[in-house]
Parts: structure tokens; sequence; C-alpha cells
């Protein structure tokens, strides 16, 4: 269909179905994603904004689709969380990543760890502490070196199992940080029932930054991390106006394209040879 003022609604539609219908392929294929590997994990540094080292590398999923190429998780992820297949993928993208980290760690690297993306769905599991330790035993891999990012959206009634997943990880080590900090009004209710490790700054307020009300939100999430003690990590950092403006703010690591965007292991784990990575 045409773009113009009279097709609007029929353009509209269009793009509505090719979603749709997008969504659905989606659908069908990702219960046979897992089994037929395609899977892969890309790796983005987070850089510590005082000495410009790597402190920590986040797991990204990939999914190599045979026909449609390559689909972004913000596509197939909420698929996957209404399916519970989230479960299963979450748990192959934990073993992947530590996987990958003790190959790192055999290979002589060290002075980071992995962070890995955990869907509050796995977190309302009430094994789901147990999964981690059983893997982090086959893997032999010392929990420290374990980062879990937990975007902030919380269903309040599996609180409870969310918190004791959370307790008993943390007790062993595994490290605890709130994803996309400030994009759910929970924010505040998650740090009250649970001391995390860290804050995550999400991309919108950082991308925006010369905006005077998102420093204005920035510089308060610092304030608050830093005054419960706290990591803070800004993402999505592109520019160094805005990593200037991180810096000033007292933010204590950045992760973006400005450093690096995600990218296969190999190459990701050559920014943490580097001295600096500014
Ligand atoms: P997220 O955890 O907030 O990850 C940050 C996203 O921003 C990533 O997108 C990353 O590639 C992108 N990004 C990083 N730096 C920049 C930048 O400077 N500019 C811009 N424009 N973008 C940047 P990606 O890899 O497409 O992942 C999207 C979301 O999918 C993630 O957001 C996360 O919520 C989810 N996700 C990815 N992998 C997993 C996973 O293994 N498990 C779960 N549950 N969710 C995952
Ligand atoms: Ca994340
Ligand atoms: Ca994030
Ligand atoms: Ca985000």
């Amino acid at each position: 269909a045409k773009r113009d003022g009279k097709n609007g609604f029929q353009y509209f539609d269009s793009i509505t179905r090719k979603e749709v219908e997008v969504a659905s392929t989606i659908r069908r294929d990702l219960r046979l994603a897992l089994e037929k590997g395609q899977f892969f994990l890309c790796y983005q540094p987070l850089v510590d904004i005082r000495t410009g080292k790597v402190t920590s590398m986040e797991a990204l999923l990939r999914w190599q689709h045979p026909k449609k190429g390559l689909i972004s998780p913000i596509h197939f992820i909420p698929i996957a969380e209404e399916t519970r297949q989230i479960i299963s993928i979450g748990e192959w993208v934990l073993r992947a990543a530590c996987r990958q980290m003790k190959e790192w760690l055999n290979m002589g690297y060290s002075g980071f760890n992995v962070s890995v993306n955990v869907s509050v769905h796995q977190l309302q599991q009430p094994d789901f502490a147990k999964v981690v330790f059983d893997i982090l035993n086959e893997i032999e891999l010392e929990p420290r070196y374990l980062e879990l990012e937990i975007t902030e959206t919380i269903l309040i009634e599996a609180m409870e199992t969310v918190v004791r997943n959370l307790y008993r990880l943390k007790e062993v080590g595994v490290k605890i940080i709130i994803d996309d900090f400030g994009t759910e009004n929970s924010s505040f209710k998650y740090l009250q029932k649970f001391t995390v490790d860290g804050l995550k700054i999400d991309r919108s307020f950082v991308s925006e930054i010369k905006v005077e009300v998102n420093k204005a939100i920035v510089d308060a999430i610092i304030f608050l991390g830093h005054r419960m003690k706290l990591g803070v990590t800004a993402e999505g950092v592109e520019t160094k106006e805005q990593l200037d403006c991180l810096i000033e703010s007292g933010c204590d690591k950045v992760q973006g394209y400005y450093f690096s965007k995600p990218l296969p292991p190999d190459e990701a784990i050559r920014m943490v040879q580097k001295e600096s990575n500014y």
C-alpha cells in the first residue's frame, strides 16, 4: 500500500499484517530453535569509567533463523516469555555464557565477570537458584564470576519466590544488577525488598542526557545508587559528550556503541587485553 494521506490506514494495516506474520513465524519456529542450535551469544563489554578497563562482558542472545536471518531478541524474547520457553532458552544462555567465561579464564584472561540477562519468569521458578548452582558446579566456575541482570518489571504475586532465589544466589557470591533502572515504577519496591549489587541506567535516559530532565534523572539514580553503596552503570553510551556528562555525574561504569557493539566472543575479548578503552 502507498504511504500517502488517504492510504495512511492501509499503510499502517499492511505493516501490522507483516508484523503479525513475523510474530507467528517466530512463535512456530522458536520451539525448534534451541534443539537446532540456532542461538548464539554476542558479548558487549562494560567499561570502568575511571580506569577504562573492562569489568564485565554482557551476553546478548542472537537467533540465526534459517530463512528470516538474524532475529533480534526484542522480537522473540517476549514471545518466549509468553510461551514459557524462556525457561529453557534462559538456561541455555546461562550455561553458554558460563562456559565462555570459563574458557576465557582458562586462556588467562581475568579481572572481569560475565553478565547474563535473566527474565523474571525464570526467577519465579522455585528451583531457579539450584539451576544456576548446578550449571556453575558442572562448569567449575566460581559464582563471583557471574552477574545477573534483571529487568525491574515484576509480578508482585511471585515476589517471595523471586526474592528467595535472589537471596540464595547472592549468598554464594553471584552479583545481582537491576537492568533498565527507572523505566518501571516498581524500581523502589525492588530496592526495598532486596539488596542488589548494582543499578543499570536505561539507555533512554542516557541517549537524551543533553535534555535537562534526563540529566536530572541520571543524577538522581547515581545519587540513590551511591547512597546505597551500589555500583551504577549507564548503558547505551554512543558519544563522547554523553560519556563526559556521565563522568561529571559520577557514574561508575559505562557500556555502549561508543566503546563497542555486541561482538562474537573472540572479537569482544580484545577489549579486555587493552590497558584502557578510551
Ligand atoms: P538490554 O539488556 O537492555 O540490552 C541492551 C540492548 O541495547 C542490546 O540490544 C544492545 O545491543 C543495545 N545497545 C547496547 N549499546 C547500545 C548503544 O550504544 N546504542 C544503541 N542504540 N543500542 C545499544 P539487544 O542485544 O538487541 O537486546 C535487546 C534486549 O533483549 C536486551 O536489552 C534484553 O532485555 C533482551 N535480551 C537479550 N539477550 C537476552 C537473554 O539472553 N535473556 C533475556 N531474558 N533477555 C535478553
Ligand atoms: Ca541487560
Ligand atoms: Ca539494559
Ligand atoms: Ca534497555
